[in-house]
């Protein structure tokens, strides 16, 4: 989209007034890492402008740079800087129905430095791009590889930041996934391999009945402010929702299996292929994961009413 809002941050912590600039390139320092986060706005039926909890986001990422020893802006700062790039870059926001701006705030340490420490200085920026449906799938089910080989995090890592460091390394297992023919693949914890992480870029529940389950957070997953939605809107719907350690084999004697995140929404898995096993599950109208999509969806366009206060409106 055309702008971008930017923030510096020098050794004292301080976050410098946001200034909104045309998107480009930007000068820094050859050494940088990051964390970011991503959210989005939607078009209601009247055309307002919609975000979905960015607030969970700011406090997310409040809590990422403190383990990565980065100073972060004030949730206030952030959900502004997340406001005035939408605003300021409305006019790429799809109509209704059609897709939504996704918003990408990074946090990027950069500055002269060799050394293993924290970074001399940090700047803040939000950027943005429409988007439609994140699989080519559309809201299709996926096909899902459970990966033995790569792992994505271990205990004590940083694997619930959400820093480009984590996708790094696991971009070769997704690659040759897809090159099979794979939506995305179910990454396992590091340890046994036995349990379910999640995917690439979202968190995994698995249905048995009225039981819904999802991998407890432990430091390994990241975790998703769509999962925690979900997880509200499951038991509201009278569900039980349980966090916990979710055993492959569980998740292979599901009756239904989907994917939560902000890129893919609420997503339905087809199949799972681990090792020389293909399980199909419940896709359809009447699933769980359909019912729980739709409530997800119709709050974040404005076509169910927020009674959660879930989501902030920006014109
Ligand atoms: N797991 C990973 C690894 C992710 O990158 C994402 C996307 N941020 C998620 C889960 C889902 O998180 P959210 O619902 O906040 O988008």
């Amino acid at each position: 989209a055309d702008y971008m809002y930017v923030m510096k941050c020098s050794k004292d912590g301080k976050f410098s007034e946001g200034e909104l600039s045309r998107f480009g390139n930007i000068q820094l320092s050859p050494s940088a890492g990051a964390i970011y986060e991503g959210t989005k706005a939607y078009r209601k039926e009247n055309g307002k402008l919609l975000l979905f909890r960015p607030d969970h986001n700011a406090v997310r990422m409040q809590l990422g740079a403190e383990r990565m020893l980065m100073p972060s802006p004030s949730v206030d700062q952030f959900v502004d800087a997340v406001k005035h790039t939408a605003f300021a870059n409305k006019r790429w926001v799809p109509p209704s129905g059609k897709g939504s701006l996704y918003i990408r705030p990074l946090l990027m340490g950069s500055g002269p430095i060799l050394g293993l420490g924290p970074a001399p200085e940090y700047t803040f920026i939000v950027y943005a791009s429409p988007v439609g449906n994140y699989f080519k799938e559309g809201i299709a089910a996926l096909n899902l590889y459970v990966e033995e080989e790569y792992v994505r995090a271990a205990p004590g890592g940083a694997g619930g930041v959400k820093s480009i460091t984590n996708y790094a390394p696991v971009l070769k297992a997704l690659s040759r996934a897809k090159s099979r023919g794979f939506s995305d693949v179910l990454y396992l914890d590091s340890v046994k391999k036995k349990y379910l992480e999640e995917a690439s870029s979202c968190n995994v529940f698995v249905v048995k009945g009225r039981t819904i389950s999802t991998p407890a957070t432990n430091g390994t997953i990241l975790e998703g402010i769509t999962r925690k939605s979900v997880m509200e809107i499951a038991s509201d719907q009278g569900y039980e929702v349980v966090e916990k350690a979710v055993h492959v084999d569980e998740v292979m004697d599901a009756d239904e299996v989907f994917c939560t995140g902000t890129a893919v929404g609420v997503a339905p898995v087809g199949t799972i292929t681990y090792q020389d096993k293909r399980v199909e599950y419940e896709t359809g109208d009447e699933s769980v994961c359909q019912k729980l999509r739709s409530v997800l969806v119709g709050i974040q366009t404005g076509s169910i009413e927020d009674t959660k206060g879930w989501v902030t409106c920006i014109n």
